[in-house]
């Protein structure tokens, strides 16, 4: 069988990360340096079914790389998990000749792009986008640095107030599965403690650093609550420090999609358009159904497979130092 792509199809699919664009642009612009067209499917596998296709050129892409979101749209498609679904996908692809997919988005959109590739022998290549940074085989995932800063950000807004008023803050943050986000936040932003779904401590965490803090005279708590650490998110956290501690006066944030929003970080902008160029530069060397990640610096493609089916590990020695550091 000959193996030559002409043309590729990319989509942004799931939940939105800063930094999709940048990835938007590194593909497009990488296809047509190596005299490949490129189509942008709108809204995700929504769009590939529903036959919302465009082709794109260089100039399309001009003026995104600073811009937050998806020019191209992100939606959740329930019809793709079904074979009829796909199927009509595969149509529109068939009907657009296009010859092979890049796929930006996270788990589920890993999880689509491979059932397709199986079933219709389409390559597929994934780019992780992502908050969450949960996938495994790539320390980063694009819209994770970002995500992080801006929750530092809000950390230290709460702070201030936080400090003239002696409350225990506890503040919600996305991350799906994983704690990843939650963690790192916690250290950057000083922290008091942060409920993650891989270390089951909750009331242990909020009497050492809460009961410790108020000891030592520290005038203002803040724990980062991962919004499925504990079943009912930071709301529940809080009623349970009330009924343990009347003595505590507490406050909820939850953050929410603020922490999707902005402008994509230097570091993101980096990691997106490396890895648009690397999905491209993996089909011209006849690759399917991986993704493309980083590791150590370097790039490197992973089977979809372990990217989706295997888990990441909390790293201990960040989980020592936040709890280290917040006493
Ligand atoms: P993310 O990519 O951010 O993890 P989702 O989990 O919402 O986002 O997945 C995005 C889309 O991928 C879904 O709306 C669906 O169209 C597709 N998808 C997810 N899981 C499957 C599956 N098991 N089979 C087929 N398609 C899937």
């Amino acid at each position: 069988m000959e193996y030559s792509i002409k043309t590729v199809g990319m989509l942004t699919s799931g939940g939105d990360a800063p930094g999709m664009n940048a990835a938007v642009r590194a593909v497009t612009r990488a296809a047509i340096c190596n005299g490949i067209r490129v189509k942008a499917i709108y809204r995700g596998y929504k769009g590939l079914i529903d036959g919302e296709v465009a082709e794109f050129s260089s100039q399309d892409v001009s003026g995104i790389i600073q811009r937050g979101g998806t020019i191209i749209k992100s939606a959740r498609c329930p019809e793709f998990t079904t074979p009829e679904g796909r199927k009509q996908a595969y149509d529109t692809l068939v009907r657009e000749g296009i010859d092979a997919l890049i796929v930006i988005g996270g788990d589920g959109t890993f999880t689509g792009g491979r059932i397709f590739a199986q079933e219709f022998n389409v390559p597929v290549i994934g780019i992780p986008a992502t908050i969450d940074n949960d996938l495994w085989g790539t320390d980063a995932t694009i819209g994770y640095d970002t995500s992080l800063s801006t929750i530092m950000e809000c950390v230290d807004k709460l702070r201030d107030t936080a400090t003239s008023h002696e409350r225990v803050f506890l503040v919600e943050v996305m991350g799906r599965d994983a704690g990843f986000l939650t963690l790192n936040a916690a250290i950057a932003g000083g922290c008091e403690a942060a409920i993650i779904p891989e270390r089951a401590t909750v009331m242990e965490q909020i009497e050492d650093a809460i009961g410790n803090g108020r000891r030592k005279s520290k005038n203002s708590s803040i724990v980062l609550v991962q919004e499925h650490a504990v079943e009912g998110g930071a709301n529940a956290v809080a009623a349970m420090i009330e009924k343990e501690h009347p003595e505590y006066s507490t406050r909820v944030t939850i953050l929410g999609h603020l922490q999707r929003g902005g402008s994509p970080t230097a570091s993101d902008r980096i990691l997106a358009s490396r890895m648009g160029v690397a999905a491209i530069q993996a089909l011209l060397d006849e690759q399917r159904n991986v993704m493309v990640g980083v590791q150590n610096e370097e790039i490197v493609l992973v089977p979809l497979s372990k990217a989706i089916h295997q888990k990441k590990d909390i790293k201990e020695d960040k989980w020592q130092a936040m709890l280290t550091l917040s006493i």
